[in-house]
């Protein structure tokens, strides 16, 4: 058995019902996604808008590709026609010129809100109060060609476990809180994208819906 489909099972057999694990397979050649895909994975995660339109087309159409990188508008093109879920909308601004392109292609792109919640300045993303004033004030309303479906957040990267999962709580927190005022009686709001090698296993137990893997499946 290779090294990837050891890794992809031995996390699968620890994941509960309605957790979806998306291998990020970002610096990975297509033969390793290849392999990941023959084990069974079809979600998997990119940075590079244009690495993931190469990879996309030289690989089975039936993947679900997640974009979970810093997205630059001038970007959004490559990957428009056929993103399954762009987790990581930082600003209004991206969100109205992600519509844009998904009206052009005829779809409608479902995407995460980023929340800042790590120390490290270099994270993007939202602060929760910043999240809240975008949508409280409302124009997202009238995109049509966009679906925003949870929040995504990435904790900090510390050995602090306790300090993690207050991280993930105080987003799961704010994702309910988000889901209650904007998205009550539509059950669009599903999608809390927490959790990565290191740390999965706390953003499960915080509520994680979709855990973003990397290292642990392709550094072998
Ligand atoms: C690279 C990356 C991951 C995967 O990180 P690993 O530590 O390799 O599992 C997850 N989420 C985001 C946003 C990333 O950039």
């Amino acid at each position: 058995m290779s090294d990837i489909r050891r890794n992809i099972e031995k996390i699968r057999a620890t994941l509960p019902d309605g957790v979806t694990l998306i291998a990020v397979s970002k610096y990975h050649p297509i033969e390793a996604i290849a392999e990941a895909y023959d084990a069974g994975g079809r979600d998997f995660g990119e940075s590079k808008a244009q690495d993931l339109r190469i990879k996309q087309q030289a690989l089975p159409k039936d993947i679900k590709w997640h974009f979970i990188g810093h997205l630059q508008s001038n970007k959004i093109k490559y990957i428009a026609p056929f993103i399954h879920l762009i987790h990581s909308i930082d600003t209004l601004r991206l969100l109205q010129e992600v519509d844009k392109h998904a009206a052009k292609a005829g779809r409608v792109i479902p995407c995460l809100l980023q929340i800042h919640i790590a120390e490290e300045e270099t994270k993007f993303g939202f602060t929760p109060d910043e999240c809240r004033a975008m949508l409280d004030e409302g124009s997202w309303r009238k995109l049509k060609n966009i679906q925003i479906r949870g929040l995504m957040c990435m904790a900090s990267n510390t050995d602090n476990d306790v300090q993690i999962k207050e991280e993930f709580a105080a987003v799961k927190a704010l994702f309910d809180e988000i889901r209650e005022k904007h998205f009550s009686g539509d059950g669009s709001f599903d999608t809390f994208s927490a959790g990565m090698s290191d740390d999965y296993p706390i953003a499960i137990e915080a509520g994680s819906t979709h855990i973003r893997v990397g290292s642990n499946i392709f550094a072998v």
